[in-house]
């Protein structure tokens, strides 16, 4: 986030505000006291702001007008007020705001706090939306931009559909129902026969005229329906948010199951699930696995030593190296303890080879963490490689643990294979 643009009268709650958003998100908070002096900065400042916090009623802008000029600008904001009236708020949402807090509410600041860190999360998120109406789609974009969401139009079903396969990273779809060619609720079951609601959310656009379309689109896989005509955009935002958030709710969730808490490395259950899918797919092709079982030397004597602490924190730096060590192709894992393992496809036995002792000189000469009085502290590792695809991952992984037994008995900091 950049520097934040503030615009209040009110020298207590400004105050507040500046401090806790700068110290919250580290970023400068620009305040100005007055419609003039907002003018002002707007006019002089060459950087841009990432978002604005504005004032509905100052001394010299009584209505609001201060929202005007600061949108205009392409600039996300968030309005306070202390007397929201039905007018008030009718006019504030008019004004394409983000949203709008009540600042006599205790909970304000947390609640400015919360806007301002969802609509920075946005930014990491993709929507499609689907729709043969420019004008329409247009309309939704901007609604979504305004939340600083990133957006990707689609003028058709098939279309939408060879976009959601380029950018498998689209957390949403927004679709309209009446469209040449695949209406709504086709596009729907298409996107349903690939990708599970875990994966994509999507809203329907029903209609004023056919109630019975929302229901259609829930039946065919839609998480949710707006109807096209009358809806509010603050019950528009809050749909969007709630699926976006369940999308990435279950993300987390499935990132944590297949992470290991301590090191961050994939845990075992990954390492079963995606090295058998590896094997697999190397047997289907022709290709080499290679398979590398990693332990780390008497590490039992660093918990002895300098307590669990630092061997958790050893584990965490080993884990490190590990991760800078092999690619983003290859699967490293934590399986045990002080066991990693990796699997590398469709690789030479000499390049596996060399990779692997390139690991063992590493570990040996890179300090895995520094003790109370500062002395460095390093560890080895003995390394069983099974070079060539077996019957199954099971043997070979049994194989390369005989070949890391025997350099463990051969003395440890060593590569067998
Ligand atoms: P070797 O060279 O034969 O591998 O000896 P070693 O001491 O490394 O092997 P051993 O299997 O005897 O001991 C492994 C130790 O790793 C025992 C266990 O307490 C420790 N350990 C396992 N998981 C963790 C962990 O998450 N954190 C810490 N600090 N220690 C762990
Ligand atoms: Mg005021
Ligand atoms: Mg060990």
């Amino acid at each position: 986030m950049q520097q934040v643009l503030l615009v209040e009268d009110s020298v207590m709650f400004g105050r507040l505000a500046k401090s806790k958003i700068e110290k919250v998100f580290g970023v400068p908070v620009i305040w100005a006291q007055t419609y003039r002096e907002a003018e002002k900065i707007l006019a002089t400042t060459k950087d841009g702001f990432s978002m604005a916090l504005l004032d509905f009623n100052l001394p010299d802008a009584p209505n609001g007008e201060v929202i005007d000029r600061v949108v205009e600008e392409g600039i996300s904001s968030l309005v306070f007020t202390s007397n929201m009236t039905e007018s008030v708020r009718t006019l504030v949402w008019s004004k394409k705001v983000a949203d709008y807090i009540l600042k006599d509410d205790p909970n304000s600041l947390d609640y400015i706090i919360t806007a301002m860190k969802a609509l920075e999360e946005n930014q990491n998120t993709l929507i499609l939306v689907v729709d043969d109406s420019s004008m329409f789609r247009q309309a939704v974009s901007e609604l979504l931009y305004i939340h600083k969401y990133r957006v990707i139009t689609a003028t058709n079903g098939d279309s939408a559909l060879g976009i959601l396969e380029q950018h498998p990273e689209i957390d949403l779809v927004i679709t309209d129902f009446n469209m040449p060619g695949m209406d709504g609720c086709q596009l729907c079951q298409k996107i349903r026969a690939k990708y599970k609601p875990d994966d994509v959310a999507i809203i329907g656009f029903s209609s004023e005229e056919d109630r019975t379309l929302g229901a259609k689109f829930i039946k065919n896989g839609a998480n949710d329906f707006i109807v096209k005509q009358s809806f509010l955009v603050e019950e528009f935002y809050s749909r969007v948010r709630h699926c976006v958030d369940n999308i990435h709710l279950i993300a987390q969730i499935k990132e944590g199951s297949i992470r290991d808490f301590l090191t961050g490395l994939h845990n075992r259950r990954y390492f079963f699930e995606a090295g058998g899918k590896l094997f697999d797919q190397c047997c289907e092709r022709g290709e080499n696995l290679a398979c590398t079982m990693i332990d780390i030397d008497f590490f039992k004597k660093v918990n002895d030593s300098h307590g669990h602490d630092i061997g958790d924190v050893v584990l965490q730096n080993f884990a490190n190296l590990l991760t800078s060590s092999f690619n983003e192709h290859e699967i490293v894992a934590r399986i045990g303890g002080e066991e990693f393992c990796v699997l590398s496809a469709d690789v030479q036995k000499d390049d596996v080879i060399e990779k692997v002792e390139k690991f063992r000189q590493l570990v040996e000469s890179t300090p895995v963490t520094s003790l109370e009085d500062g002395r460095p502290l390093s560890v080895t590792t003995s390394l069983g490689l099974c070079m060539s695809i077996g019957e199954s991952l099971e043997t070979m992984m049994k194989t390369a643990d005989e070949k890391l037994y025997q350099a463990k008995e051969r003395g440890r900091n060593c590569v067998l294979f």
